[in-house]
Order: structure tokens, then C-alpha cells, then sequence
């Protein structure tokens, strides 16, 4: 099994719109059906309660076993062929530097982001742990077993980091400590650190406090959309969804004052409807506050409520990485930069040959994320193929090379001062 998918996923706009973005409104998610009573809240397998037995490989055509955190977790396939508990190769990759682990429940995340493949109104259609997530499945595996494993491996560990993912479910916030105290107890948090990927709407400035006393080192929070419009509309009310804008920028800001610079951040997805210019200021919003930004390509995700809707054009999303990557790392302001009418970047504030030297290093146009061991602007974070099928890569798990960057170039559609 590979974790690589075939995709016949749109990359261009609905005929008519101007496929060099994705404008807000033609980027507007499907409303969730209701839910037969019969399968809500994960009833079908708590009726059913199987017994787990060691790892689960998300499957259509078995009863899906009753797994719960803080026992079972959830991984990507990446992750599960790294730790070797699932056989697969990746396309370019020999293994994914970063032990994701996503909390797991029966009754799964009670929210319903109209973006993701994990969201409520799933429930008649898929058990929790057989939802794609990511453009990937997630295997369930025993936390001892991977804890076993780290331990035995030492440093000859393939992972840099192991992060844990929380959802929206009423044990998520007891049962991320669970997981961070059966991590520590075994596995030394600095050889191998832990960042928290956050759910804000069950947090309190206390439960961050916590996390980092028992050894996270970074604390990140998932706000996915660039907007508050964006957000209502995929995150909160406009899907039936709990979250909300502000209590996601308290808890932001609760891990600024408690981790510290440079050891918090915020996911954003790019292409969910807002300009260039608006995810660019929240970049710079992000940096200014001693932060980091870690960007998602927008893919319709099979089964979401936004799988009608066109990924991300590659030269908005080409604009949006180069431009990120010089407000995180290269010191150049948004002021800097010029926009068109539209919130398009026209020039990204840096002199041509300056701009090309960091286009040729293709460190900008990996995947972001929390750093790695070897350089900060090299994320341990790589989700293979997470954004987009391999055969139009968007965030590049490896440093691409000279065939890559010719591509990336005319992406970008910019005249590049040749070398
Ligand atoms: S809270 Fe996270 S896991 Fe739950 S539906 Fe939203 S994006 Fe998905």
C-alpha cells in the first residue's frame, strides 16, 4: 500500500472565474446534510464494540473496531511506513521526518470544517478512524507500540519530532496530556521534541501552560482560514460548526505568552477565498507577534464539504510560499512587496537577482512547518503529499531539484534573472 493517490481533482477555476485565484465567491463549501440518528456520535461502532487488536488499517469492509485515546492514536500512512508498522513506498521520499499523532475517538471530532475529510457530517458515511484526512488514511495504532518502538530505535529514530494533533471531542484536552506523559516517560522530548497542534475551542490559558510544563516545546493553532469571513463561513456557524475566530487568536496569543518566541504558530490554509495580500498580512501579523506561519495548499478533500471546489492555482500558491517564506526568513516586510487590484503579489520587495537566488535554493518551496534538526527553514513537518498529488507537487516534501525549480519557475509566472 502507498500512500500515494491518483487525482482527478479540479486545479483550475469553474469556467468563467480567473483560475489565477481562488476568489471568495466561488469558494463556497456545500451545506452538511443532517445526520440519521442512528449514526451519529460514533454509534455504530460503540453498538457494535469490536475489539481492537494492534494496528487498524482503515478498511471499507470490516466493522471498524471501538479504538479511543489516550490507548489508540491515529497516524498518517507516512508516518506508519517511517515507523515500519505498514509496508509502502513514497513517490521521492524514503520516509516522513515527522511522527504525526492524531487523537482518536469513535464518536470523532465534533466539528465539521467544511474543508476537512474528518468533519462531523461524515458520520452516516464513514467510521471515524476510515476517514481520509489530508488526502491520506490514517492507520489506529496502540500509543505503547509507537512509544515502543521510538524508545528501541533511539537515535537512530528517522523522526525529528512527534506532534500531537487534537480534534474537537470533550476528552481531547485530558487525553493530549495522556499522550505527552506516555511520550516523556520513555521517549526524551529533547532529542525528539514535541509540538502541540491545538484545538482552541476546548482550551484554556491553563491547559497551554500545562502542555508546555510537561515538555511540549511548541504550540501551534490550527486557524486554517486567513479571514474571519473565511473562518465563519468553513469553521463556525456557516457549517454548523462550533469554532470561533476569537477564541482561536486568545489561545494564539495565550501560546505567545507562554511558549515564547519563535515556539508558536498558526496553520493557514491558502486558497479557501482570500486575496494574496490578506494571507500575506496575517503572515506578517504572525512574525510581528514573534511567530511562525505554516502554510497548507487548498485541496478538495474526497468527502468534505468543499470537494466541488478548485485546489489552488499553482501561481497564487507559488506567489503566496515565496512570499511567506521571505516575511519568515529573509527579513522583507509586506510593505515592502506590491499588490495588484486583485491582492495579487507583483513584486515581492527584493531586487531581481536577490528574488532568483532565493527561488534557486527551492528551500521556499518545501513544505512548512515546524523546524527540523538541521536548519529552521527546513521543516521536520513534511507531509508527503498532503496538498496536492504528486504529479503537481505544492508543498515539496524534499528540496526540489533542478527539473522542480524549472517548473516552480513558470509557475510563478515572474521574470527570473537567469543565473
Ligand atoms: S476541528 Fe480539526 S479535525 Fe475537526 S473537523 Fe475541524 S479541521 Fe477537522
Amino acid at each position: 500500500m502507498s500512500c500515494i493517490k491518483q487525482d482527478v481533482r479540479p486545479e483550475n477555476g469553474p469556467p468563467g472565474t480567473d483560475p489565477s485565484f481562488n476568489a471568495f465567491d466561488g469558494m463556497q463549501p456545500r451545506s452538511p446534510a443532517l445526520t440519521p440518528a442512528e449514526a451519529r456520535n460514533g454509534r455504530r461502532v460503540k453498538d457494535s464494540a469490536v475489539p481492537p487488536q494492534g494496528v487498524y488499517l482503515p478498511n471499507d469492509n470490516v466493522l471498524t473496531p471501538a479504538m479511543r485515546s489516550p490507548e489508540y492514536v491515529q497516524m498518517s500512512n507516512a508516518a506508519a511506513i517511517t515507523l515500519g508498522i505498514m509496508p509502502g513506498k513514497m513517490h521521492r521520499c524514503g520516509c516522513t521526518r515527522c511522527l504525526n499523532l492524531l487523537l482518536t475517538y469513535p464518536e470523532g471530532c465534533r466539528a465539521n470544517c467544511a474543508y476537512c475529510g474528518l468533519a462531523r457530517h461524515r458520520e452516516a458515511e464513514r467510521d471515524y478512524a476510515d476517514r481520509n484526512f489530508i488526502r491520506v488514511d490514517w492507520p489506529a495504532v496502540p500509543m505503547q507500540q509507537i512509544v515502543d518502538i521510538v524508545a528501541r530505535d533511539g537515535d537512530r529514530s528517522p523522526f525529528h519530532r512527534m506532534c500531537i494533533s487534537m480534534i474537537t471531542h470533550p476528552r481531547s484536552d485530558a487525553d493530549t496530556v495522556s499522550v505527552l506523559k506516555a511520550w516523556t516517560a520513555r521517549i526524551d522530548p529533547a532529542t525528539t521534541p514535541v509540538p502541540i497542534l491545538s484545538n482552541p475551542t476546548t482550551m484554556e490559558r491553563e491547559d497551554v501552560r500545562r502542555l508546555r510544563d510537561l515538555g511540549a516545546e511548541i504550540f501551534t493553532v490550527a486557524l486554517d482560514a486567513a479571514t474571519p469571513a473565511i473562518f465563519d463561513r468553513t469553521r463556525g456557524k456557516g457549517v454548523k460548526s462550533p469554532h470561533k475566530w476569537q477564541k482561536y487568536w486568545d489561545v494564539l496569543l495565550d501560546a505567545r505568552d507562554v511558549f515564547g518566541p519563535q515556539k508558536f504558530g498558526a496553520h493557514i490554509i491558502v486558497g479557501m477565498g482570500e486575496t494574496e495580500h490578506e494571507v500575506l498580512s496575517l503572515v506578517q501579523q504572525l512574525v510581528d507577534l514573534g511567530g511562525h506561519s505554516h502554510l497548507f495548499c487548498f485541496f478538495p478533500e474526497q468527502g468534505s464539504l468543499m470537494d466541488h471546489l478548485p485546489a489552488t492555482p499553482r501561481d497564487q500558491w507559488r506567489r503566496v510560499q515565496l512570499a511567506r517564506y521571505l516575511i519568515d526568513y529573509a527579513g522583507v516586510r509586506i510593505e515592502q512587496m506590491r499588490f495588484d487590484a486583485e491582492g495579487r503579489v507583483e513584486h515581492f520587495g527584493l531586487p531581481d537577482a536577490e528574488l532568483e537566488d532565493v527561488v534557486g535554493q527551492g528551500v521556499a518551496f518545501r513544505t512548512s512547518g515546524c523546524p527540523g534538526k538541521f536548519r529552521d527553514d527546513v521543516s521536520a513537518c513534511d507531509r508527503p503529499y498532503g496538498d496536492s498529488p504528486p504529479s503537481n507537487i505544492a508543498s515539496f516534501p524534499f528540496q526540489p531539484n533542478k527539473k522542480d525549480l524549472q517548473k516552480i519557475r513558470r509557475q510563478l509566472r515572474i521574470p527570473v534573472v537567469q543565473g
